[in-house]
């Protein structure tokens, strides 16, 4: 039983472009992208900002027209990456559990750190001061006995606060909530309560277990009930317990060469098993996510008794079951790929490859590129072609539209919970 700290740095990506251009400073910071770039959205908008209602996900057009004098920002994740390595150093001197979740979020095991730290809120004020005068931003906290509870108490606290939610009271805690503070209920599911009519946590607590899961599935309102309740669900314990991991890329431009498709489908593999690989986990559900020209969007899972073994047997899978999906011929805005029901490796090491060759040679590629990201290996298919140097060397592509596609990619890593919200 330990006791756990959720730390997450306020408005991040805009947080270090004001940090780093003082002119930005009490400006409203939007990073995602410049007026006029096609379906770009915005992935973090500065406290200035969303005070004009921008609010992350929105597309920059939408962001645009809240806040004309914002300063737009395409941003940097090299120098987001710097930074969020200077943090979790920062936090690294708190304890050595330490669990990364995303660029700007972690997860802290305090327990037993009382001595050397003092109670749990004399902890908290060391750390946002060490994050501060390490690295000049400010951080959010929330603490609980269960990371769940802990990474929404610090929601709760932003920005700049701390949020501490005593041994005994996560139940009061949650059932205080709106089910919009479930974390791990997205879109879907927070549509499933409105109509339902359940507005707060509490509602969902007067639902019986067996209730839960006839309206949202075994798996889902199993957590659901436990959620409410403040219960450690061990599967939404942040990466290591997420049920599933997804990535998705959006094309600046409709493609409509399937070739095009499923070179992007081999990127989104590449990342998802380096995720995979981290997890410690294994999986032999798939999923493939396909959005058209007219939003109309399809989703298609396939399970096999086989967990995933490599990038190439993923990227196998997920290509299958996308040209079996596909509607030939129509324009796709975004595609997405993922591994669900993810649960520990057997034999507690990697997952298990059936070809030891395969095995090696991903593992290495895999330590290699943890310890030299600007190394990155990658699949010859993935090497994006030299620009046309009028030599005639890397042949011109047949459709333009399609190869700027390729080049500017707007992707996202989607860390999902849930697995029911994909
Ligand atoms: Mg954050």
């Amino acid at each position: 039983m330990g006791y756990f700290l959720h730390a997450d740095l306020d408005a991040f990506y805009a947080a270090v472009e004001q940090l780093d251009n003082r002119r930005y400073r009490g400006k409203p910071v939007i990073v995602g992208g410049v007026p006029g770039d096609r379906r770009a959205v915005v992935s973090t908008a500065s406290y200035e900002a969303r005070k004009y209602g921008v609010r992350s996900a929105m597309p920059i057009a939408s962001a645009y027209g809240l806040c004309p004098d914002g300063i737009f920002l395409r941003g940097n994740m090299k120098r987001y990456k710097e930074k969020s390595r200077e943090v979790m150093d920062a936090f690294s001197q708190f304890t050595p559990n330490l669990t990364q979740i995303s660029i700007d979020e972690a997860f802290l095991d305090i327990e037993g750190t009382g001595r050397l730290f003092g109670p749990p809120s004399a902890l908290a004020g060391k750390l946002k001061d060490a994050v501060r005068e390490k690295t000049g931003l400010t951080v959010s906290v929330g603490m609980a006995s269960n990371k769940y509870v802990a990474k929404i108490a610090s929601g709760m606290s932003k920005p700049d606060g701390c949020f501490i939610v005593e041994k005994g009271a996560e139940e009061d805690f949650m059932m205080s909530l709106p089910v919009d503070k479930i974390w791990g209920a997205g879109g879907k599911t927070q549509a499933l309560f409105r109509k339902y009519g359940y507005r707060t946590c509490a509602d969902i607590h007067r639902i019986d277990e067996k209730s839960l899961c006839s309206l949202f599935g075994k798996a889902f309102g199993t957590f659901l009930y436990r959620a409410v309740r403040g219960e450690a669900a061990a599967e939404f314990d942040g990466t290591r317990g997420s049920r599933s991991i997804r990535a998705e890329h959006t094309f600046e431009f409709d493609v409509y060469d399937e070739s095009v498709i499923e070179t992007e489908l081999m990127n989104i593999c590449d990342r998802l098993t380096r995720r995979l690989l981290d997890s410690r986990r294994q999986s032999g559900t798939v999923t493939v996510k396909i959005r058209y020209t007219d939003f109309s969007t399809e989703s298609a899972r396939e399970t096999s008794g086989r967990p995933v073994s490599a990038m190439n047997d993923l990227f196998g899978r997920v290509s299958a079951l996308f040209r079996r999906k596909y509607k030939t011929g129509s324009g796709v805005r975004l595609i997405g790929a993922g591994l669900m029901n993810l649960c520990e490796s057997a034999g507690g090491g990697l997952f298990d490859f059936e070809d030891e060759r395969s095995k090696k040679l991903e593992r290495c590629i895999h330590e290699i590129n943890s310890k030299f990201p600007e190394a990155a290996l990658k699949k010859a298919r993935l090497v994006k072609p030299p620009a046309r140097s009028g030599y005639g060397e890397a042949a011109p592509p047949a459709d333009i539209k399609h190869a700027e596609a390729v080049r500017q990619p707007v992707a996202t890593d989607v860390l999902a919970p849930s697995a029911t919200n994909s």
